[in-house]
């Protein structure tokens, strides 16, 4: 077996960091299982019995493990005690910056179940204006929290770095805008901040059953793709893996762009573009039956363009697992259809053969819960 490692090791394993990878992997045993005895838990981890214990107190001292009652045993002797993560005393304030018109707030309970949610209208604000409506309606989803707040999730649109700022951000007028540690420093709580196709990802993998390497495309305003390969969500080297909104395909341009290129793959399948294209097509259509058909070839085209770019990323990667999010009167039909059948026409089928692309059952809160995966992974290491 392939062992999992970097290739250089920089830094030695230290002693506490052994005991914060024992206390992560008991979280995420009772996260993942729930309802665990000690033994149970020795037993699941490969940890000594002694080691569990250990942890387990230091756990419950935080709150943040509790014990459930003791299980029916046949056997003769005491009876486990039953031990989980405590689901209620904590919740997730998450935010959803992606969408072009208005901003979208909520609290999350540990679990991803959206508690409360708040909306703020963005009527074009950008720069500092933008910044204060964020600002605002963080303050009103925390208002809304009815436990102790474990931190704050949130997806931007554009290139966010490690540190949370948002280097450039067009639909909002950032660019290297610190929204992490200005919110940090504005709520005093944990704030993370992070692209809004890379939380969905996020989210895809601990709420939607996602196991395996995993590629997310988002189709909204813009278009985003986010790539979760061995357990991890990769940034690249400028934070800005998965920008794919802005690649041209083919060489047969194509139309124009926003960013002054003719063919990106924006240009063919972001929501604005394939509403408009999908309005005139029917408005010059003779009958109803040239209508439908004008409409499937749009979304035909818009499909086949995004096969055709991601079939070199699929064959590099060895992805066998694409999901889509988005509006599913657009996406799922023709244009799924049309993407799939690409991709197996332009890769190796010994390789892809296994592929599937399928719709996201995550619907329109998947950045707000991909967003509470960041903060649950940066606080207590689960997801
Ligand atoms: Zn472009």
């Amino acid at each position: 077996m392939i062992q999992d490692r970097a290739l250089r090791p920089t830094t030695k394993v230290l002693p506490e960091h052994i005991r914060l990878n024992n206390r992560t992997l008991v979280l995420q045993t009772l996260y993942r299982s729930g309802l665990q005895s000690r033994a149970d838990l020795a037993r699941e981890t490969g940890l000594t019995r002694v080691t569990v214990s250990d942890l387990i107190s230091e756990l419950m001292g935080e709150n943040l493990v509790i014990e459930l009652g003791q299980r029916q045993e046949s056997r003769p002797g005491k009876p486990a005690t039953l031990l989980d993560i405590n689901r209620v005393a904590f919740q997730i304030v998450s935010l959803d910056l992606s969408g072009h018109t208005r901003l979208r707030g909520a609290v999350l309970s540990l679990d991803g179940a959206v508690l409360s949610s708040s909306e703020v209208e963005l009527a074009g604000a950008r720069g500092e204006a933008a910044f204060d409506k964020v600002a605002e309606l963080l303050a009103q989803v925390i208002a809304r929290a009815t436990a102790p707040i474990l931190g704050v999730g949130i997806g931007s649109p554009g290139i966010v770095d490690r540190a949370g700022v948002v280097r450039n951000a067009p639909n909002l007028g950032w660019r290297d805008q610190p929204l992490q540690a200005r919110l940090q420093d504005a709520t005093g709580l944990p704030v993370r901040v992070v692209n809004d196709a890379n939380a969905a990802v996020l989210a895809e993998h601990s709420f939607g059953g996602a196991d395996h390497d995993l590629l997310l495309v988002k189709v909204g305003h813009g278009v985003g793709a986010g790539l979760l390969i061995g357990g991890r969500a990769i940034f690249g080297e400028r934070f800005a893996a998965g920008e794919i909104g802005h690649v041209v395909i083919g060489t047969d341009d194509g139309p124009l762009c926003v960013c002054g290129k003719s063919g990106c793959l924006e240009a063919w399948l972001s929501v604005p573009r394939l509403t408009a294209a999908i309005h005139d097509a029917t408005a010059q259509a003779a009958t109803p039956a040239d209508a439908e058909r004008a409409v499937s070839d749009i979304l035909t085209e818009a499909g086949r363009r995004l096969g055709i770019i991601l079939a070199p990323v699929v064959g590099a990667l060895n992805l066998l697992e694409i999901v889509l999010s988005g509006p599913p009167e657009l996406l799922d039909g023709p244009l799924s259809t049309a993407t799939v059948e690409t991709l197996r026409s332009r890769t190796m089928a010994t390789e892809t053969g296994d592929l599937t692309l399928r719709m996201t059952a995550q619907g329109e809160d998947i950045v707000l819960r991909g967003a509470a995966v960041m903060v649950l992974s940066a606080q207590l290491g689960v997801s």
